[in-house]
């Protein structure tokens, strides 16, 4: 691997300056000439509905593609808990220092300082840009916007809108989106698949799509392409995701030469309701937010098959709050789910399979009532019982690991461009702000910064030098040459006539990775 290739391109200056430093320094597209340059937008959700919205607004001629039958099936609708940002409304001491400082430390000091504290620092404003959109987050009793806890952090700096957050700011971008749609400065394709990157004198083209109800495949040229097209934590077969997130974008941009960066750091979610037999096919998250007030539990001893509510609290093991005091139940999620993984193991799980941990409300019910519980959690605890069939309020929530978010994903430099000039990466796909640890509510955060508040400065920087430059259209040779390869590809899918569906290969595949390269890993079953 080159060194030359991999140029973070931070700028310089002190940690606190480095964004600005940039923004002062930065070429700029004059608002006439913004229309002169077309952005291929991959990608509908957070991170891709944010940025779209935005350089529409500023003038650049957009195209959106989702193999949605709309933009609000992207999969940022299903987050539940929260968003993270440094306003300090509590009072409690946060700081644009502290959220970065947590931030680094929880992803283990393996991100990079410069995009976290920019993401730090614009997260004050992703409250404003989404209050002034109307989304409608919680408050307190005196009209400030109501904050909670989410682990790995000592602050409530964690804002939501019930257990819908993610739904509730997808729709906020979304009518940004939809505004620019009606006005027509963004062309939006949906149920239309990117299926191929396309390269020309080592700049990215554009793009190869595949219509998904009517098979036609087709090329799209564009100035610059951003891929914001989520995680590969489907990579497990079982995992909170939709099974839609299919990571295939990220993928063919990789195969066209876009370096891929720490796929080894999957998060896997401490909270998700256990696996209830073979045949399914996804898992459910319950919201880290459910750790505020849950207290997390299994029996002291093996093999006590006895119901929760008749073991006594001498023998019961709250092994969060035992092992990490000053964190308690909010510890950060691997050690969460480690330590739940370690309690199953030693033979204390509960629930039918044994491969669950309490997740324990009764405490918080008698304090606070019932009312205030349901308040704070009634979707979610509505949602449990629906699948299980068993009452939250009544009974312990069962709960254990499963995968959920993917730190990994395409290498990207500051202004959040992939390894092939023109192509970018942001949300999920990008590998950049997160270590080898994702915090709670930090990823809607890292989205809409990269949508709202980082591209649409950074990309400028490139397009400004490409002004009056003719570039490939679609009946350049690469594009020809991508598009016979997709009809190709796809022809040989066709031609197997297998007897297996694709799903029949993914859950064998996942179940090898879940059980070689999930929560534990050894040399030996790495080889
Ligand atoms: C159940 C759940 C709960 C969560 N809760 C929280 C939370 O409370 N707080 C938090 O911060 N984070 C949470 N997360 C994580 C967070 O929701 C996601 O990381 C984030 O929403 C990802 O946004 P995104 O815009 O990057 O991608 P997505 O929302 O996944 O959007 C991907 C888009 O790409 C499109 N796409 C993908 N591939 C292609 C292709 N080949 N061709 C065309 N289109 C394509 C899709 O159609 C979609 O529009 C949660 C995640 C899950 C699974």
């Amino acid at each position: 691997m080159s060194d030359s290739i991999l140029q973070s391109k931070v700028p310089g200056g002190g940690i606190a300056d480095k964004w600005d430093n940039y923004k002062a320094d930065m070429k700029l597209v004059n608002p006439n000439n913004k229309r002169k340059f077309k952005v291929i937008v991959v990608g509908s959700g957070l991170a891709g509905a944010s940025a779209a919205a935005t350089m529409a607004e500023l003038g650049y001629d957009v195209e959106v593609f989702t193999f949605h039958d709309s933009p609000r099936r992207a999969h940022s609708i299903a987050a539940q808990g929260g968003i993270n940002a440094a306003k300090n409304y509590r009072g409690d001491g946060d700081s644009v220092h502290r959220l970065f400082y947590d931030t680094i430390k929880g992803g283990d000091f393996r991100s990079r300082e410069g995009n976290v504290h920019r993401l730090a620092q614009v997260s004050l404003n992703i409250i404003d840009q989404m209050v002034a959109q109307g989304v409608p987050f919680a408050r307190e009793y005196g009209g400030l916007l109501d904050t909670r806890s989410f682990g790995g952090s000592q602050l409530q700096r964690t804002f939501y809108a019930r257990g819908q957050t993610g739904q509730q700011l997808l729709l906020g971008a979304y009518q940004q989106l939809a505004r620019q749609i009606g006005l027509g400065t963004v062309k939006l394709w949906n149920r239309v698949e990117l299926v191929d990157t396309v390269t020309v004198d080592g700049r990215c083209a554009g793009i190869v799509t595949r219509d998904l109800v009517t098979g036609e495949v087709r090329s799209h040229a564009a100035h610059a392409t951003v891929l914001c097209t989520g995680g590969y934590g489907n990579a497990f077969f079982l995992s909170t995701n939709a099974m839609n997130c299919n990571v295939t974008a990220a993928w063919r941009a990789h195969r066209k030469g876009a370096y891929f960066a720490n796929p080894c750091y999957t998060q896997i979610h401490p909270t998700c309701i256990p696996q209830a037999d073979d045949t399914q096919s996804k898992l459910t998250l319950m919201s880290e937010s459910l750790r505020n007030d849950g207290r997390v539990w299994v029996p002291l001893n093996a093999g006590d098959e006895r119901p929760a509510a008749q073991i006594p609290e001498a023998e019961r093991d709250y092994y969060l709050e035992r092992l990490y005091p000053s964190f308690g139940n909010l510890a950060p999620r691997d050690i969460s789910s480690r330590a739940a993984k370690r309690a199953v193991d030693s033979g204390r799980g509960v629930g039918p399979l044994k491969n669950g941990v309490n997740l324990d409300f009764a405490d918080a019910i008698g304090r606070l009532g019932a009312d205030v519980v349901k308040e704070r959690y009634g979707n979610l605890f509505e949602m449990y019982e629906r699948i299980t069939g068993e009452n939250p309020y009544a009974e312990p929530m069962r709960i254990y690991p499963a995968s959920h978010y993917t730190m990994g994903g395409l290498w990207v430099d500051y202004e959040l461009m992939t390894t092939i000039p023109g192509l970018y990466a942001a949300g999920e796909a990008n590998f950049s702000d997160h270590g080898a640890n994702r915090l709670g509510a930090s990823a809607l955060m890292q989205g809409l910064a990269d949508g709202y508040f980082v591209l649409p400065y950074t990309i400028g920087n490139y397009l400004a030098p490409m002004l009056g430059k003719a570039i490939p259209g679609v009946d350049h040779p690469e594009f020809q040459a991508a598009e016979q390869a997709v009809r190709q590809r796809y022809q040989g899918f066709l031609d197997v006539r297998g007897t297996r569906s694709p799903d029949y290969f993914h859950r064998q595949l996942g179940q090898i990775i879940w059980d070689y390269c999930g929560m534990e890993r050894t040399e030996q079953g790495l080889e």
